[in-house]
């Protein structure tokens, strides 16, 4: 058995991990309730639904083009102008099978040995793993829940070096809910706009989910358009995690590179899956206020559940569907040696699956995603209140 260096040196997504041990758990009969998972609970809309039926009976069945369709991507375009005031054409976008495969190929394309990736922390699992994939390094630069989780800007500066190729964030974003406001994105591409070389992911997958003012698109910025590639996809704002469409807006040589790359991965993406893209990018965003309505009640709900929990401290995120929590009144490093075992001694004792924040960029931390009813977050924040009471009591 002799897996190549590249096999042994990435890690299982932490996110993926939790899922994979809550399903097992329950295949054993355990009672869990999954908080581990960034996927919205809601059913898809109707209107997404029929454009997929409507698909299987159109001439959809063969392989598409390896960038999608055009019409696909011109709605997409469309998409970028209406929501985010954005001038990508259709030749700038990208469709991909999830907004992860569409940043693998931009860091893929963009990086490689020798380079290195600035990325925020805490920040969304995949992106250090994806970028060592490419034999890149990740610099990781560090925030704390006092500084709303948000790495200040000089702190960023600081870490970026000649040989820095990129920077990646999401706002809002996930792990943290935190989301950059007008102000503080300005702030970056200033930094950004002093390194000739120097390129942006900006993935905005949680756009439709902020409580607070507007969701500003990195690459709106003066000067931010040449330098950004934007990230988006189906699977928050639809809830369509499933369907596996993802999509860039880049400048076109990045797009042309993406689309080579992943000519040799995987192709055009699933050809119905992008038919159900198009109904959901030219549909009305006001469609998903519901949703973000029942994410801020949740919001709520579970941030005054955690207010009780002796020696846990939150802050009010503005975005997404997550809380990261500072659990290390409840780490005694002998017992509990850090944010995993605690995340293993509350599934295993309580039933409750949580991601551990090291994974994150955040040890010391635990991210509870609140995509679920408001029964099971009460039921959920009450077994976690009693798991750490008994550790308490230890
Ligand atoms: N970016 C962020 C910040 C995410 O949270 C996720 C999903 N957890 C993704 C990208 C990937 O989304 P997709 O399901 O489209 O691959």
């Amino acid at each position: 058995m002799h897996l190549s260096p590249l096999a042994n040196a990435i890690v299982e997504p932490a996110t993926l991990l939790m899922a994979r041990r809550c399903r097992e758990l329950r295949a054993q009969g355990r009672d869990i309730i999954d908080l581990s998972l960034g996927e919205p609970d809601h059913a898809p809309p109707a209107f997404a639904l029929e454009a997929a039926h409507e698909a299987l009976r159109g001439p959809w069945h063969k392989y598409p083009p390896v960038n999608g369709f055009a019409d696909v991507r011109q709605a997409i375009a469309h998409k970028f102008k209406r929501d985010n005031g954005l001038d990508y054409t259709a030749d700038q976008v990208v469709i991909s099978t999830g907004a992860k495969h569409s940043i693998m190929n931009v860091v893929m394309s963009l990086c490689g040995p020798g380079d290195e990736v600035v990325i925020p922390a805490p920040y969304w699992v995949s992106y250090s793993e994806q970028v060592r994939l490419a034999g890149a390094t990740p610099v990781l630069v560090t925030s704390t829940l006092e500084e709303d989780w948000k790495a200040p800007v000089e702190r960023i500066a600081a870490a970026i070096t000649s040989r820095t190729r990129l920077l990646m964030f999401s706002s809002p974003c996930n792990p943290s809910g935190s989301v950059l406001s007008r102000a503080e994105l300005e702030a970056l591409a200033e930094v950004v706009a002093r390194h000739k070389d120097l390129y942006v992911i900006a993935d905005e997958i949680y756009e439709h989910i902020v409580f607070e003012g507007a969701h500003v698109s990195f690459a709106s910025l003066p000067g931010m358009a040449e330098r950004t590639i934007t990230v988006n996809g189906l699977s928050k704002a639809f809830a369509l995690t499933g369907w596996r469409v993802g999509y860039i807006g880049a400048p076109l040589w990045i797009a042309q590179a993406c689309t080579k790359v992943q000519g040799q991965f995987t192709s055009g993406t699933n050809s119905i899956a992008q038919r159900v893209a198009k109904a959901c990018v030219e549909a009305d965003p006001a469609l998903l206020e519901p949703m973000k309505a029942d994410f801020l009640r949740r919001r709520d709900l579970t941030i005054a559940a955690l207010g009780k929990i002796p020696g846990w401290r939150c802050n009010k995120p503005q975005g997404a569907f997550y809380l990261l929590p500072d659990v290390r009144a409840s780490i005694d490093g002998k017992t509990i040696k850090g944010s995993v075992d605690l995340s293993l001694y509350l599934l295993d004792t309580v039933g409750v699956s949580l991601v551990e924040g090291k994974s994150f960029g955040a040890e010391g931390t635990l991210r509870i995603s609140y995509a679920t009813s408001d029964a099971n977050l009460i039921e959920a924040m009450a077994r976690i209140a009693q798991g750490v009471a008994r550790l308490n009591n230890a």
